[in-house]
């Protein structure tokens, strides 16, 4: 799905030294990378605070943590997300509240958000999937009528641009009360192990979030908050720091797939092809077509003996799992969640993608769709 091989490579020499460097200095915790990194992000995304941590997750779990919310509150979200999103909220003894997703963008629907608040909200959780913002400004509107936190899971969205009505536009993950990323590596900027970060751009938050992903600590062994170890290696942020400069190149590379995807898929009835936001750039973490009327499973064979990777982002949505029955959500209760997971395949994109590879698998898709 992803070559991560091949776009080392291509900076092998950069990204060997930085990582030399920190090897060198034998600082591996709080080294000098971390803040060069961080400085480099908050710059990018044009924000107040980037808080570097060791994981996607984490950064939700702190970021719910430093806000305050307790066992109880209710926190709205997806149920067409990864996992974790609603993970951390049961963890921290919150309650998970399930909100559907738009058919076209896959993105969380405001009315829907609205519809679900109760006395006991005390927070959104956005996620922009697949590499496009949600709704922000409508998100935004709800969030200050009824006096809520909004907290944007952006893990596969960072780069994207979200637009206002009024014309101007900030960088997803950083319109909320705070936001989120990952650094996984398969992530559109991914290191070489586990990394995340939190953005905000209020001081008093920053400083409670960096004081949690720091043992509670801000003062060396006084704690003032109970807090957790998740700290961003220096050897990832050495990493991060070299390919942060090419991220906006990666996001071009994975929209020129896109469009070599639309344009092959585009006028076949049997799929759909994803529909962009219109208050958002897309990204593309992923590419993830709606199939209609093709059996996904034979498809997923077909390609796979052809050496084509495909996945399913996501074959069950987190109310119909297990182990978040017990929220009380039935089959049937978020049917446009529940009818992606039953047709969306998503194809390979990365940054290496190239013509021939491209022709390749839409040549596949569609000999498979006709045959
Ligand atoms: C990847 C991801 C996470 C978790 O990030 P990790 O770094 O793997 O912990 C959370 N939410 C979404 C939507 C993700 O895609």
């Amino acid at each position: 799905m992803v070559d991560l091989r091949g776009q080392y490579e291509k900076i092998k020499h950069e990204i060997d030294s930085s990582i030399q460097e920190v090897i060198d200095s034998t600082a591996f915790i709080k080294g000098f990378a971390v803040g060069q990194f961080q400085e480099s992000l908050e710059k990018y995304l044009d924000v107040r605070h980037v808080i570097p941590c060791a994981n996607g997750t984490d950064a939700l779990q702190v970021s719910m943590m430093a806000l305050g919310l307790k066992p109880g509150d209710e926190v709205i979200t997806a149920s067409f997300t990864f996992i974790a999103t609603a993970e951390v909220i049961a963890l921290l003894g919150l309650t998970p509240v399930f909100a559907d997703v738009d058919p076209g963008t896959f993105n969380i629907v405001p009315e829907d958000i609205e519809r679900r608040i109760t006395k006991k909200t005390r927070a959104i959780i956005p996620v922009h999937l697949f590499g496009q913002s949600a709704d922000m400004d409508k998100i935004m509107q709800i969030a200050k009528k009824y006096d809520l936190y909004v907290i944007e899971d952006n893990c596969q969205a960072i780069g994207a641009d979200c637009f206002f009505k009024d014309d101007t536009s900030k960088k997803a993950g950083t319109i909320g009360t705070i936001g989120t990323t990952s650094f996984f590596p398969s992530k559109n900027l991914g290191c070489f192990g586990d990394g995340g970060a939190l953005f905000t751009n209020d001081d008093e938050l920053a400083k409670k979030v960096r004081s949690i992903v720091n043992h509670g600590m801000t003062v060396r062994y006084y704690h003032d908050d109970i807090g957790v170890n998740s700290r961003l290696d220096t050897i990832q942020a050495a990493v991060l720091k070299v390919k942060l400069a090419y991220l906006d190149e990666y996001i071009a590379a994975r929209q020129k797939a896109a469009a070599f995807y639309d344009s092959a898929f585009g006028s076949e009835p049997k799929l759909t092809i994803p529909a962009r936001a219109a208050l958002s750039t897309h990204v593309f973490h992923q590419y993830t077509l709606k199939l209609n009327g093709v059996d996904r499973a034979a498809l997923i064979e077909y390609l796979a003996e052809k050496g084509i990777p495909a996945m399913i982002y996501y074959p069950v949505p987190i109310h119909l799992q297990k182990a978040y029955e017990q929220y009380g959500f039935k089959a049937g209760d978020l049917p446009v969640t529940e009818d992606l997971c039953s047709r969306v395949i998503s194809l390979p994109m990365h940054t290496e993608l190239d013509e021939e590879q491209l022709k390749y698998i839409t040549t596949s898709v569609l000999e498979f769709i006709n045959q």
